[in-house]
């Protein structure tokens, strides 16, 4: 999820801008660093500022077929190679009590990776200055100006703090570009403010709580259980312990949020609790949960007159699906390739290679949601149960 501090309401009067770029990239998490580098590669003039707030992104986990994308950007040695714990399958418990294993032994692509985020996208801005871009770190668009000439004047505002502590925007600084990749995460900062309308499918938050290391826990897969409100998921963490996290819908009593509840819910997973601690009871998670959205959402469209939206911003997906990351790398190469394509006139008709690029962002999206329909429609012990009923009355096409 992306801090929702909206860009300043009113536009800026810009100072006179010292510097031009052929494209600003708003957000420096995988989707903006993919489409800096594809820009960058192309040889456009990029600058990649990314605010680096917003809620931790901890217990991800990158499908195998990652490494493909990675290596079509050229990365994938220097993102992957260290600092990630392996991950070399899943289990779950959905639709019955029984646990089911899929193994990626199986997969062409190899293990997955859980991911330690921070270094993960930290390394994808060191790739993408390396291939060229300039990157502004701790520093976020804050005024956005459409100038005459169809270009675009931007303030940006930070630059004082570390990505463990961003700053409170001491420094101040007016550039000018001719487009902009809003790759800003959940927020979709620059394209709502363009008049893109986000249109969110369901209520689903997650509640997350880290563990303490166990020295018995060595099990590198990660772990779905379903209950009759929602999902749980646990994985290990390459800094040592367990991620424990809960989906259900904000509006849902079952949401537990302080430290208590949510270990009593815990508690009564068949499999979650004897997983987190196998030899005695399972230990109470250290901190009270953190909340972060989780719901599947998208733009109405996804780019406009002077910008292009990708990642998170674009489409936002379930994170039982384990496609984000994947999807923030495809639609962010993919942006950045039908962004230099559009600015360099290679299409006969200017706006063919944009219209391209929201046709393949529209197709993964329903290749998502058929996706999504499937795997719901096979838990169906809890069906007059809400989280549930609302899911399958989705699927029938039905609005609940
Ligand atoms: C609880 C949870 C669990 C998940 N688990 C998984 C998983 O296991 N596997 C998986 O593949 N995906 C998972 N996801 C999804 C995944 O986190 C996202 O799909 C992915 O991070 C999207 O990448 P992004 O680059 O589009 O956006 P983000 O990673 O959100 O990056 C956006 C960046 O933009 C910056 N920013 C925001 N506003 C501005 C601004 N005005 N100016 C400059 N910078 C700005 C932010 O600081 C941030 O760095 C999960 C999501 C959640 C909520």
């Amino acid at each position: 999820m992306s801090p929702e501090r909206a860009l300043d309401s009113e536009p800026v009067e810009p100072a006179e801008p010292a510097e031009k770029y052929d494209v600003v990239v708003a957000g420096g998490g995988p989707a903006g660093s993919a489409a800096a580098l594809a820009l960058a590669r192309a040889g456009r003039t990029v600058l990649l500022v990314d605010a680096g707030t917003g809620p931790p992104k901890v217990g991800e986990t990158l499908v195998p077929a990652a490494r493909v994308l990675l290596a079509d950007l050229g990365v994938a040695d220097r993102v992957l190679d260290s600092g990630h714990l392996p991950c070399y399958g899943s289990l779950s418990a959905w639709g019955s009590a029984d646990v089911h294993a899929v193994d990626f032994i199986n997969d062409p692509h190899g293990h997955g990776w859980h991911l330690d985020r921070r270094l993960f996208d930290r390394r994808l801005r060191e790739a993408s200055r390396a291939a060229g871009a300039e990157v502004a770190e701790s520093t976020a668009v804050r005024g956005t100006t459409r100038r005459p000439d169809g270009g675009w004047t931007m303030t940006l505002r930070g630059g004082t703090g570390t990505a463990d502590n961003p700053g409170t925007g001491g420094d101040e600084r007016t550039v000018n570009c001719r487009w902009v990749i809003d790759a800003t995460g959940r927020a979709a900062a620059i394209a709502v403010r363009c008049g893109a309308r986000r249109q969110v499918r369901d209520r689903l938050t997650a509640l997350y709580a880290p563990l303490e290391p166990d020295p018995s826990d060595t099990d590198r897969r990660s772990l779905v259980e379903s209950d009759e409100d929602g999902w749980w998921y646990t994985a290990p963490q390459p800094s040592g312990g367990r991620l424990i996290a809960y989906f259900t819908d904000t509006d849902l009593p079952a949401a537990p949020s302080t430290a208590r509840h949510f270990h009593q819910r815990l508690s009564a997973t068949r499999h979650v609790s004897r997983w987190t601690h196998r030899d005695g009871p399972p230990p109470t998670p250290t901190a009270t949960p953190r909340r972060a959205a989780a719901h599947t959402a998208h733009l109405d469209r996804v780019y406009g007159d002077g910008w292009t939206a990708a990642g998170d911003a674009a489409v936002a997906f379930d994170p039982l699906s384990s496609q984000g990351v994947l999807t923030a790398l495809y639609t962010g190469m993919s942006a950045g390739h039908a962004v230099d394509a559009h600015l360099g006139h290679v299409h006969p008709d200017a706006d063919s290679a944009l219209a391209a690029y929201a046709h393949q962002v529209e197709a993964t999206r329903a290749a998502y949601l058929r996706g999504h329909r499937l795997i719901h429609a096979q838990e169906t012990r809890w069906t007059h149960h809400t989280f549930w009923a609302r899911r399958q009355a989705q699927g029938r096409g039905e609005l609940l």
